[in-house]
């Protein structure tokens, strides 16, 4: 894990140099609308600290996973949100297209399953 990698985009928001529809943040996370929404409600939770994926996670970020979770599930709460699906992809063959670990919240239409 570093704590920033200035090429990416994730990184960037973070930090203000990319603009972003904030709805919460605080010292481990930050939670903004996507730019490209997947559904009426389509939000994005990510870590501050710059992790590629889910796939870099390590029995260390159990803080950082919960703080991710904590944030989302306040979001719904506020958002007064009941169904909703929380997804992230890992490597592009699974759709994964901004190297920094993210939460997809998408709610507000019916979700099918299996996703595409
Ligand atoms: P993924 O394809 O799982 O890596 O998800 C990346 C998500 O980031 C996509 O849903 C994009 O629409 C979203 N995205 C890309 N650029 C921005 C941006 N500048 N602000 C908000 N969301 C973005």
């Amino acid at each position: 894990m570093t704590e920033r990698d200035p090429n990416c985009l994730f990184c960037r928001i973070v930090v203000g140099e990319i603009p972003s529809d904030r709805l919460l943040e605080d010292d481990r996370v930050v939670v903004f609308r996507d730019v490209n929404p997947q559904a009426p409600t389509h939000i994005l939770a990510i870590p501050r600290v710059h992790v590629p994926s889910a796939a870099e996670l390590t029995d260390e970020d159990g803080d950082l996973i919960a703080a991710l979770f904590g944030a989302l599930r306040a979001v719904a709460e506020d958002a007064g949100l009941h169904d909703y699906r929380i997804v992230t992809n890992v490597g592009a063959g699974a759709g994964q297209s901004v190297f920094h670990l993210h939460f997809h919240l998408l709610a507000g239409r019916r979700l099918t399953w299996p996703p595409g």
